[in-house]
């Protein structure tokens, strides 16, 4: 009995699927209860002239007149309150689905109580469950459409003659029972709705994520690379900051893999963009591979003269990693060369422009010995840096 009120409750699509499109559709829903409550308010009031017109009855005139006007005045009080403080759209969602439980029972309960007809019971009955079942959770749902159900039968007891009263909770309970049906229903679907939508975005943020990055390093891959740079040139255009960009190059990579074979190679390779993976977390600055053995980063800086700061503890790291290269002239462990271009954001357009600047301070690199980075800039003398192992 527990397992099928679990399952019933949670729709067998497990509890925290559950709980998660139940919060959006609760959010989505808002707005449209608020438009629903007011275009209800209105409807309400058109029907105020019902009585007045062919019952002359004043009292129940001022009755929908009265829950016509406290709905506009709960929507708009409530439009007004999520504007102004921060109150839970829960809160007010709960207090407009409720208000308006209210006035159909009461509005419903006066009805049948005039027309004494079956229509006057099924009509509203339908018209609470449907409004309803778009809004608030299933088991919610059901708790109302039953309490609606018992008022409806309840007043009927008291109030209807014998020779109706069978066919009066009759018409009530068939009412209830397709209000539920639908109401189970139509939740189902918006909730496989929901959660089909949820996993079509979660295909798609897996392949975008695949398009974009490098599947033996990890890193961001060069297509990525060269459209965040051209953003960070468009962006970042008035700002006072200067950009950097680095490109680096595992020194004798070839000598490696003819020595150790492609597969440690591959290994070397994981290792490199790992630590440059672990540079972008550290340092915020943004890091791909742009080749077989080629990396490239791009990051602002305030003041040019951090800039080396930055290349020393990248070329540090790679260093530290202390990868065996027993063929490399110019360490005992793998080591990179590094060039980089600073310029003040704004003064370029062109990705190319900087991207052979950089290019051609590495090459700088690789002529002057390797295991090094030469860095310059629009406004910095080129300087070359060694770095230590960190
Ligand atoms: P330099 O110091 O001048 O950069 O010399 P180098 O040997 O590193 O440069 P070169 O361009 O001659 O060789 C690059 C090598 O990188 C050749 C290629 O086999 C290797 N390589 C490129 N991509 C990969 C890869 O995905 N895996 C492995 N294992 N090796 C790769
Ligand atoms: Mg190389
Ligand atoms: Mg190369």
């Amino acid at each position: 009995m527990g397992k099928f009120l679990y399952s019933w409750r949670f729709y067998s699509f497990g509890r925290e699927q559950y709980q998660e499109c139940m919060s959006k559709i609760f959010s989505t829903n808002l707005l449209n209860l608020r438009l629903t409550s007011q275009l209800f308010s209105i409807l309400t009031a058109i029907f105020a002239f019902f009585p007045i017109v062919f019952e002359h009855n004043l009292i129940k005139a001022g009755i929908y007149l009265f829950a016509a006007l406290v709905g506009i005045v709960i929507s708009f009080f409530s439009n007004y309150l999520m504007q102004l403080i921060n109150v839970s759209s829960k809160v007010i969602f709960f207090m407009i689905a409720l208000f308006y439980v209210d006035v159909m029972v009461f509005s419903t309960y006066l009805d049948v109580w005039a027309s004494q007809g079956p229509i006057a019971v099924i009509f509203p009955c339908f018209l609470i469950c449907s409004l309803l079942m778009f809004i608030i959770p299933p088991h919610f749902n059901l708790c109302l459409t039953l309490i609606a159900i018992f008022i409806f039968v309840g007043s009927a007891f008291f109030n209807k003659p014998v020779d109706v009263l069978i066919y009066f909770v009759v018409n009530s309970l068939i009412a209830g029972l397709i209000s539920l049906f639908f109401s189970w229903h139509i939740i189902k679907l918006r909730l496989g709705l929901e959660i089909s939508t949820n996993m079509l975005e979660e295909e798609r943020n897996k392949y975008v994520d695949q398009s974009i990055t490098d599947e033996l390093t990890q890193l961001r891959n060069r297509r990525d690379f060269m459209q965040t740079f051209q953003r960070y040139l468009s962006n970042f255009r008035s700002s006072d900051d200067y950009l950097c960009i680095a490109i680096a190059d595992i020194d004798f990579f070839k000598y490696y893999n003819d020595h150790y074979g492609h597969p440690k190679g591959d290994d070397c390779l994981r290792a490199v963009g790992a630590t440059l993976n672990s540079l972008r977390d550290d340092m915020g600055i943004y890091t791909a591979r742009v080749g077989g053995e080629e990396f490239a980063a791009l990051w602002f800086e305030k003041d040019v003269s951090h800039v080396d700061a930055v290349i020393s503890h990248w070329a540090g790291k790679i260093n530290g990693l202390k990868i065996p290269h027993e063929k490399s002239k110019v360490a005992s462990f793998v080591s990179m060369s590094i060039g980089a271009y600073v310029s003040r954001c704004g003064s370029y357009q062109e990705t190319q422009i900087l991207y052979d600047l950089a290019d051609k301070a590495l090459y700088k690199a690789k002529g002057g010995g390797r295991n090094c980075a030469i860095i310059c800039g629009d406004e910095i003398k080129e300087y070359k840096i060694t770095p230590k192992e960190e």
